[in-house]
Parts: structure tokens; sequence; C-alpha cells
């Protein structure tokens, strides 16, 4: 089972792909995991993206399409993944549907968890961990990105008929009620 977590910024796409991964026994990734490793282990890639994550933008489609290839290629993959974070624009969805058809694979579902941008906000100017993208400008310019290039994934997976719609509002253990019956 292949699962897109998808949502802008804040709407708790970490937090719920934790409970999904246990309960649905699937192998997790995040690319905005990866990035912030990489980083702090001060490796090539993570040289080479720390700027573009400080300010917000996307890390470039040929690179974060080979990092999935090469992640996905590990054993732990195979019996099926959350992905969370990614594919983050329609050229990154292309590629991974190519990527997955290669392995006779293909994603099952779009999970699109749905909360109000002062929500967003608030969520994310209160979560405290410390990351250097959480101020408020750049949270506000991750809320622009997320509109212009990532929101027009959904419609490529609309007309897949992928696409099913949670309310990100309420409770963790509420939101995480609502994916269950979905899936
Ligand atoms: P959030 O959902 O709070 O924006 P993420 O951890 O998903 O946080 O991503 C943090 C940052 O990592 C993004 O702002 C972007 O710079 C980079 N990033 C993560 N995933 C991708 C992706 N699929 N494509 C391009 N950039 C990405």
């Amino acid at each position: 089972m292949n699962i897109i977590l998808f949502g802008p910024p804040g709407a708790g796409k970490g937090t719920q792909a934790e409970l999904m991964i246990n309960h649905f026994s699937l192998a997790h990734l995040s690319t905005g995991n990866m990035f912030r490793s990489a980083i702090q282990n001060k490796t090539p890639l993570g040289v080479k993206v720390k700027s573009i994550l400080d300010s917000g933008e996307l890390v470039s489609d040929e690179v974060v399409v080979d990092l999935v290839q090469e992640e996905t290629a590990k054993d732990i993959y195979r019996k099926g993944c959350v992905f969370d974070g990614f594919p983050r624009t329609v050229g990154q969805a292309q590629s991974f549907d190519e990527m997955l058809a290669k392995k006779n694979t293909s994603v099952d579902a779009l999970i699109s968890l749905v909360v109000p941008e002062e929500e967003l906000i608030k969520r994310i100017l209160s979560r405290g961990q410390g990351r250097s993208d959480d101020t408020r400008e750049g949270i506000i310019n991750r809320l622009s990105v997320y509109q212009n290039e990532t929101e027009p994934v959904l419609n490529y997976y609309e007309k897949q008929g992928l696409v099913k719609v949670i309310d990100g509002i309420g409770a963790v253990d509420s939101v995480f009620d609502r994916i269950k019956k979905i899936l």
C-alpha cells in the first residue's frame, strides 16, 4: 500500500504519518526529515539544500526525485509506505508514477488533510521545534509556495480518482479515526 499524505505545512502530516505507519505496518518516507537530517549531518546534499529550506522554497524536482528513488530502493519500502511531503509538484508526481510503475506498483490513495490557514500559522508558531524555517515570514512563504506549486498535485491525482479529503481539525486521535475509516 503506497499512501501519499498531503496537506499544507502545519496540517499534521508528520503526526498522522507516525500513527499510520504503526497501525498499518508501513514504512515512512518524509523528504523534509531527510533534508533536515542531511543538513544536520552536513552531508553534500545538506550543504546544497540548507538555504533553500531556510527560505521555504522547494528543492529542485531532480534532486528530490533522485533522493526518493535511491531511498525507496531499500527493502523496508517493499511492503508499502506513507509518503509525507512528497510529491510536492506535478513534475514530482509524474516522475513518482513512472518510478512506481517500473516496480509494478502504484499510488493507492492520497489523503488530503484540510486545515484553514489561520490555524496552520497558529500551530506552526506554537509547535516550537526550533526549526529555522518556522518563523512567521518562513511560514507565509511556505504557504504561498504550497498554493502555487503543490496544490496542483491534488488535481493530478483527482484525475486518477485517488484523492480522499480528511478534515484535519480536532484532536490527533479523531483525525486518525477519520483516516482509518476511509482507508
Ligand atoms: P512543511 O510541511 O512544514 O513545509 P516539510 O518537512 O515537509 O515541512 O518540508 C520542509 C522543507 O523541505 C520544504 O519547505 C522544502 O524546502 C523542502 N522539501 C521537503 N519536501 C520537498 C519536496 N518533495 N520537494 C521540494 N522540496 C521539499
